[in-house]
């Protein structure tokens, strides 16, 4: 079934030329019959394993091809001759090669269910016994005799019924007796095999071998068949074997002719030779044996082989079916995590690093993940807040500007955050424009005016206590009292439109001030008021503190507890410490009192020539006669006090700078001739205003440098510098500055929302934590930007460890892997070892990074908590888990492939020799 033809292979050595070269196989060309026991002989060096081998597929030849069944293996690429081994071949080394890891009983399985096929243990067992193993299905190699294990690779070929066996020297290793039974077992087997066996004891091959082909310096320089030869027998039946040898059978006559016959060969012979006659039965059997004289009294000649000797059925390649190997993933994870074992140092420090790396890898994308929304939540959750503030910004540039919060923005709110309620509130601003706290007075027993005076406090300037910063003016009812779980220490809601209920920390400012305010009733007995732009508001209700102030009241030095004092300004501006509630009216009345007043806010833009204005937009429904006798100029014919949408009145110093003019003439003409401002706001907006009229500078008592303007020397650098009409103002300027909003159990929607763009701006959420969460966000998203370099080179350090891990580990399963490729697993079969022990290793990585990684935020979090913030700044998803099992196992992927890959392609009788 089986032809070589013209076979060649040259062992390249260096040296100059080639002259080192060795041609171990010599344009070798011989058929090979279906069945019977053929040696390959000759010297030591020869080319015998090398033929045996390259017939076998365990080596690669130079040129020539081999015939299987008709098919050439021409067209073979790697994966075809590990199938043809898988499917013909059964290998039997001098070595034994049995797999030391797994038991007999699973060497002999493996072999099969390399097959795809699944065997059975009687299987398995009827094998056992047919080489005298019975019994030693769960014995591990390393329990056996080296001739059992050679019965067990015996056994092991076998399973798979192969149509060839190939045995190089296989009984090399053994003692004479033992190789004899080996022998005598492949003898049997060779009775319907082909079993091709490698030697160089001519005297086994000639009594076991039904053909002898000996080879010298690669090529076959004999090639003899076995015949049995009925010899020549004398009239009386003595047989004549050749004229060197005679055979008397026992019991056998012979006549007087036989004596002179055999007398003739004693005197033509003895010149030459002893002439033994042996009449004792263990000699002649000797004989018989080295004479090869069969019991039959025949006589077995080896003569050369023809083709007529040589006897196989026809092939066409027509039926050639090869069966692809299929190592069981299980299979895999065994032999792969087998070899863990043996380098345990190597090993725990490859996975102590490539932990770090991908525990590290998961940490900075923790961080990178920051989202203020996600963290918010998280925070809240934590910190148990319930209500918080939302002011409307928007970005610029590094910085932010406030926006004022309309009613659409309400609506807009309401409406995508069904569940929530928010109410309005405005700051707790003073007259003229300044942000000055109201002032609180009351009457003392003579009925005269006593104004609070901040100065009498005994504590430090410093003490955010000291002052009575108002966080704000919103509307109290039954209804906002209750969703809000605002309760009252003393008094109750505001019944009049002159009342006002304040917080108790407000309460407590004004007494520590006040020596003579004994308690709250005192407060509320209609003898405290609060000014707020001129009106006098009777304090109704004492509202309680939600937060626990007592870590602020303790404080003795403000000065030097400096965070400390920054806390408590958050909570009286972000956590309404300081609220004052007001009824619905008087709300309403000091929301539109309020909007006309001067607001801080301002509008930041550039001109066509690139310089930057900062102007605070004001607007008035009369100008009333100071502003109209101070007009610098007027525009004739224009009626300042109904200006239209895309009319203004600027301010003195823009207005020469921007037209570049400087005498009251000039003004006047350039009015005329239609003056008008380009301007593009920091955010892109472009406004066009048509100017009516100047006003002259000292016509505003509230000046103030901008940081905006850069060239203040030069223009006009002064605030308040636009007049608009008030339906434009209504519409961009005016609306409350903050929302109140109480929270549910998990805002993760809300908190979205409000981050995300609308009408121009994003809603803000801000609460005590707030400040530290978005100084601490934004530093933790830039230095994971830095450290995801570190990362990838910790982990590049990481796979090149794993890379030698595997490597090293390639070094220990070289002959392993070689043995499991002689019987017949693929170069994919390889890879799915070594996966596998990297897979394990991954795996272990996998665990102990997404352990490690937990922990860190867990210890960075509580780190911040435990420190006085209480942010919770990192969180640990799903989304790191995936990512370090997916750092892991690509890690684990590269770091295989390419040692492995080059190991895979070696041939396999390199592998099992270690070269
Ligand atoms: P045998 O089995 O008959 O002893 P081999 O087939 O092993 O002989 O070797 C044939 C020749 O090829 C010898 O000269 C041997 O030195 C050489 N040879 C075998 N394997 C290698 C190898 N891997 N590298 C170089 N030379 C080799
Ligand atoms: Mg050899």
């Amino acid at each position: 079934m089986i032809s070589v033809r013209n076979l060649t292979k040259v062992y390249k050595l260096k040296g100059k030329g080639g002259e080192n070269n060795v041609v171990a196989l010599n344009d070798v060309s011989v058929d090979f019959p279906d069945k019977g026991l053929v040696f390959l002989l000759g010297k030591s060096g020869s080319g015998k394993s090398t033929l045996l081998n390259t017939i076998g597929g365990l080596d690669s030849f130079d040129s020539g091809e081999i015939i299987i069944k008709g098919k050439s293996s021409k067209k073979f690429k790697q994966s075809d001759f590990d199938s043809y081994r898988n499917t013909f071949i059964g290998f039997i080394f001098q070595e034994y090669n049995i797999l030391e890891e797994f038991t007999v009983g699973k060497n002999l399985a493996l072999a099969l269910e390399l097959q795809g096929k699944n065997p059975s243990k009687q299987q398995v067992n009827k094998l056992l016994e047919q080489v005298d193993l019975q019994g030693y299905y769960k014995r591990k190699p390393n329990q056996l005799s080296g001739g059992q294990k050679q019965r067990v690779a015996i056994a092991r070929a076998l399973i798979k019924d192969p149509e060839i066996i190939m045995a190089d020297e296989p009984t090399g290793a053994l003692d004479s007796n033992t190789g004899r039974q080996v022998m005598d077992t492949l003898k049997k087997l060779s009775k319907d095999k082909l079993v091709i066996i490698v030697s160089h004891d001519r005297e086994f091959a000639e009594i076991y071998g039904d053909r002898v082909i000996e080879l010298k310096d690669g090529k076959i320089i004999s090639d003899e068949t076995k015949h049995e030869v009925a010899p020549t027998k004398s009239a009386s039946g003595i047989s004549y074997i050749d004229d060197k040898l005679v055979h008397i059978k026992k019991g056998q006559d012979f006549s007087k002719e036989d004596l002179i016959q055999i007398g003739k060969l004693i005197v033509e012979n003895t010149t030459q030779t002893d002439t033994i006659i042996s009449f004792d039965e263990k000699s002649n059997e000797a004989i018989k044996k080295a004479s090869f004289i069969t019991d039959e009294g025949n006589c077995e000649v080896f003569k050369p082989t023809t083709s007529n000797d040589i006897d196989r059925k026809q092939y066409d390649g027509s039926n050639f079916r090869m069966i692809k190997s299929r190592l069981r993933m299980k299979d895999s994870f065994k032999i792969g995590a087998s070899s863990l074992k043996h380098k345990p140092i190597r090993l725990f420090f490859t996975i102590l690093l490539s932990f770090v790396a991908f525990a590290a890898f998961g940490l900075i994308d923790a961080m990178s993940q920051f989202n203020r929304a996600d963290s918010l939540n998280e925070t809240i959750k934590q910190t148990q807040i319930s209500n918080v503030i939302v002011e409307k910004r928007k970005d610029i540039n590094e910085s932010y500007d406030l926006m004022p919060i309309q009613q659409n923005d309400i609506h807009d709110l309401k409406q995508n955050n069904k569940d929530y309620d928010f109410y309005p509130v405005i700051h707790a601003q003073g007259r003229g424009g300044s942000y000055s706290s109201p002032s609180l007075f009351y009457y003392d027993q003579n009925n005269y005016r006593q104004w609070y005076s901040s100065s009498g406090g005994t504590n430090s300037s410093n003490n955010p206590f000291a002052y009575p910063q108002i966080s704000g003016f919103m509307e109290i009812n039954q209804a906002i009292k209750n969703d809000l779980d605002l309760e009252f220490v003393a008094g109750g809601l505001p019944e009049n439109e002159d009342e006002v209920c304040i917080t108790e920390n407000l309460y407590e400012t004004f007494k520590d001030y006040y020596k003579d305010l004994e308690n709250v009733e005192e407060l509320i007995a209609n003898k405290v008021y609060l000014d707020y732009s001129g009106k006098y508001l009777k304090i109704a209700g004492i509202i309680k503190n939600k937060v626990d102030l007592t870590k602020y009241k303790n404080v003795q030095n403000w000065n030097k507890e400096y965070k400390l004092a920054q806390e408590v300004y958050n909570l009286i501006s972000k956590q309404a410490l300081n609220m004052c509630y007001v009824s619905t009216d008087t709300f309403n009345t000091m929301y539109s009192n309020y909007s006309k007043s001067n607001r801080n806010i301002y509008i930041h833009c550039r001109d066509e020539y690139d310089n930057h204005y900062s102007f605070q937009p004001y607007s008035f429904s009369s100008t009333g006669p100071y502003i109209s006798e101070h007009l610098i100029a007027l525009k004739s014919g224009a009626d300042i006090n109904n200006l239209k949408a895309d009319e203004c009145l600027l301010e003195e110093n823009i207005f020469k700078n921007y037209f570049n003019v400087t005498t009251v003439e000039e003004i006047k003409e350039k009015l005329n001739s239609g003056a008008e401002i380009n301007l593009t706001t920091e955010d892109g907006e472009k406004m066009y205003y048509k100017v009516l009229s100047v006003i002259p500078s000292s016509y505003y008592h509230s000046i103030q440098q901008s940081e905006y303007v850069h060239t203040s020397q030069h223009f006009g650098s002064w605030h308040n510098g636009l007049i608009i009409a008030d339906e434009v103002y209504n519409a961009k300027y005016v609306g409350y500055d903050q929302l109140v909003v109480k929270l549910k159990d998990n805002n993760s929607k809300f908190l979205h929302y409000c981050d995300k763009l609308h009408n121009g701006g994003y809603y803000s959420v801000q609460c005590i934590a707030t400040d530290m969460l978005d100084e601490y966000g934004n530093l933790v998203v830039a230095f994971s930007k830095y450290m995801m370099w570190v990362a990838v080179g910790i982990a590049v350090f990481a796979g090149l460890m794993l890379m030698n891990f595997i490597s090293v580990s390639i070094t220990y399963k070289k002959r392993e892997i070689g043995v499991l490729r002689a019987i017949g697993a693929r170069g994919k079969d390889v890879f799915s070892i070594f996966f596998a022990e990297s897979f394990v290793v991954c795996l272990i990585n996998f665990i102990l990074a997404t352990i490690g990684c937990g922990i860190a935020c867990f210890f960075i979090n509580r780190a911040f908590i435990s420190s006085g913030f209480n942010i919770t700044l990192l969180i640990f998803t799903i989304r790191q888990v995936i990512l370090i099992f997916g750092v892991s196992l690509f890690v684990a992927f590269i770091s295989t492939f390419f040692p492995v890959r080059k190991f895979a392609k070696k041939n396999p009788i390199d592998s099992i020799n270690n070269r």
